[in-house]
């Protein structure tokens, strides 16, 4: 099973909850935990592993022969990204812009463009010491494009059969929040008691149900604003699943990078039994797609 912690804002607490699940989890389950927040992944503070294997991500970008290229304009039109440009007597590539789909290079027609690795980022997974099966991806700074590597991620190290996977996304409601999403068997969308929470999840449940994921809500902070969140629940019929208090001894003790479950081991039971509610619920969902 693959659960995506997602959340339509930053700061509502998305990695607390999804290292959490997994801390609360690990005696029980075989756990694999993917950092998608390739941006500024920082699940390992709470998680802790030791990283033993890296990988350099890149994406495939093209490469012109001026000698082959006859300057018909091809690839210049196929190109959705706005990634190639013909100026004067040369096509000019901007590899920034480029996704690396491929479509410049297929519809050449006289196979002048070779595919070259661009590095984007890295790739690094290890142990974390409850034997969780970390990983995640990493951006270089100023590097645009965090999609390809959130997929390269995902790819990397496939699961072990029966084998839980834990996804912690990058916030808002971008292109990486759907690659993330892509493939989940359950979205959790963290959020908090606020207009601005409402706000943001209407944002992100618009793409989980267009990927037809069940959903369920976990509330954060509860306690510092109003019941917006159950307006939601009763308009979108998305149940609230677990609701984490405010509390000032929570907050000081996850910026000094202590756990949630660690500031509050009775919380551990809390996340199992929503472990369990959202198994019954893609069990659920499963049957009636049958
Ligand atoms: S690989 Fe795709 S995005 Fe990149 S230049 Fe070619 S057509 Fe454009
Ligand atoms: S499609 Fe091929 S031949 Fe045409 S401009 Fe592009 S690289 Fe040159």
């Amino acid at each position: 099973m693959r659960i995506a912690v997602a959340s339509g804002k930053g700061g509502t607490g998305k990695t607390t909850v999804a290292t959490s699940l997994a801390l609360s989890l690990a005696n029980e389950q075989n756990i694999r935990f993917l950092d998608c927040d390739v941006e500024a992944p920082n699940a390992h503070l709470f998680l802790n592993p030791s990283f033993t294997k890296r990988q350099d991500a890149a994406i495939l970008i093209p490469e012109i022969d001026a000698e082959q290229c006859t300057l018909c304009g091809k690839c210049v039109e196929v190109c959705q990204f706005h990634a190639l440009a013909k100026v004067g007597k040369s096509i000019l590539t901007f590899a920034q812009l480029c996704h690396g789909c491929g479509s410049c290079t297929w519809n050449c027609p006289v196979n002048a463009i070779q595919e070259i690795p661009n590095p984007i980022g890295k790739l690094e997974s290890g142990l974390t010491p409850e034997s969780i099966q970390f990983s995640r991806g990493v951006l270089t700074i100023s590097e645009p494009m965090s999609t390809p590597i959130i997929r390269q991620l995902k790819r990397w190290e496939q699961p072990q059969p029966e084998q839980l996977t834990i996804l912690d996304s990058p916030p808002g409601a971008s292109c990486a929040v759907v690659e993330t999403l892509r493939g989940a068997d359950f979205a959790l969308l963290v959020t908090e008691p606020t207009p601005f929470g409402l706000h943001d999840l209407n944002q992100i449940i618009g793409i989980v149900q267009e990927f037809n994921i069940p959903a369920g809500v976990v509330v954060n902070r509860d306690g510092i604003g109003n019941d917006v969140i159950n307006a939601f629940h009763d308009k979108h019929n998305i149940p609230v699943l677990l609701r984490i208090p405010f509390s000032l001894e929570i907050a000081a003790g996850l910026s000094a990078g202590t756990s949630l479950i660690e500031i509050k081991p009775d919380l551990r039971q809390e996340f199992l039994h929503m472990f369990t509610q959202i198994t019954r619920i893609v069990k659920t969902t499963e049957e009636g797609e049958k």
